[in-house]
């Protein structure tokens, strides 16, 4: 079984646009208290040098990472074990791309896919013409700070609904996009990865199957047992009946604890039907039977945020696939 870690998939350093040393960044994510954090700079993986002669000084399990930054849109890239050349690539070369990336173990994602475009910033927003969309890994959901608040991230997360509805294994991602201090009052997405051991080769394992999820702040473990065999996030199952096994924790993060996000509800959905939609027992584990049909099963927690009385997701876990 899984542990889960709080990782940052999406930030840069001075080897492009961040304002942080590599250095001052693994001191930074360390004090957030991540465990695990790639560091995705524009076009340059140089800072995974520095991370190799800083290693005695971090406890932190860094990932290779880069962000594909194009005219076209912007790649997010994790755990490519060779350089693949992002610059001659079109619209019509951009599926070849992606088949080297995923033949030398690159997991990619599309990041913030409905970001203003030109003439504001040109190559921001993701207008890659992919055809074979199975060749995405994640769609960025929540991309920078309070991505609770931002429209774009509804669009996102539509995008996201869409491709699993299309029969689409893709997981949703998170990124801070982290190039600097954000305002203490704006609160950021979380990330919590499963690794069954903390090493760079495990975490990219579990990334590329899926076994992650989004948080706003609480803390959950999910599983689903079938046949005596237990499965986590990005597994496939078989249809049939299945027992969702769920437990939720109060927000651990420290920063996060100031924005006020209460749990209420659990919700789950196979295939986007809300096949179980119950108060928030908080503290108590759930075990729920269901009978699982091809396509996904998928759990949301929503609850209330800010002092405000609408309710809002604040956990979105990677699906589960039946097929
Ligand atoms: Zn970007
Ligand atoms: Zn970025």
């Amino acid at each position: 079984m899984s542990d889960y870690y709080l990782t940052e998939l999406h930030a840069h350093t001075k080897h492009s646009d961040g304002h942080f040393t590599t250095a001052e960044l693994l001191a930074k994510a360390q004090a957030f208290g991540y465990e695990i954090l790639a560091i995705t700079d524009h076009n340059t993986s140089a800072a995974l040098r520095d991370c190799q002669k800083l290693a005695a000084t971090t406890k932190l399990v860094i990932l290779p990472g880069m962000e594909w930054t194009t005219f076209y849109g912007h790649l997010l890239v994790w755990g490519a074990r060779e350089f693949v050349d992002w610059r001659p690539v079109t619209p019509a070369t951009i599926d070849a791309a992606l088949r080297q990336l995923k033949a030398v173990g690159g997991i990619t994602a599309c990041a913030h896919p409905y970001a203003v475009g030109s003439p504001l910033c040109t190559g921001c927003r993701w207008d890659f013409p992919v055809h074979d969309q199975q060749l995405l890994d994640f769609v960025e959901v929540w991309n920078g700070a309070a991505p609770d608040q931002s429209r774009r991230s509804q669009q996102a997360y539509q995008l996201w609904l869409t491709r699993l509805a299309a029969g689409q294994r893709v997981a949703a991602s998170a990124g801070r996009d982290w190039h600097d201090d954000e305002p203490a009052t704006k609160n950021t997405a979380l990330l919590y990865l499963g690794c069954q051991e903390r090493t760079t080769s495990n975490a990219l394992r579990n990334l590329a199957q899926g076994n992650f999820y989004l948080s706003l702040g609480p803390r959950l473990t999910l599983a689903l047992t079938q046949n005596g065999q237990t499965y986590e996030m990005g597994a496939t199952l078989a249809t049939g009946p299945a027992l969702v096994q769920l437990t939720f924790q109060a927000t651990a993060q420290a920063k996060m604890r100031q924005f006020g996000f209460a749990a209420q509800r659990v919700r789950i959905f196979q295939n986007e039907t809300v096949s179980c939609d119950i108060p928030w027992p908080p503290d108590t584990p759930l075990e729920l039977p269901v009978l699982l049909k091809v396509g996904y099963l998928r759990v949301e927690l929503w609850g209330t945020a800010r002092g405000q009385t609408q309710q809002q997701l604040l956990v979105l876990a990677n699906p589960f696939y039946v097929r």
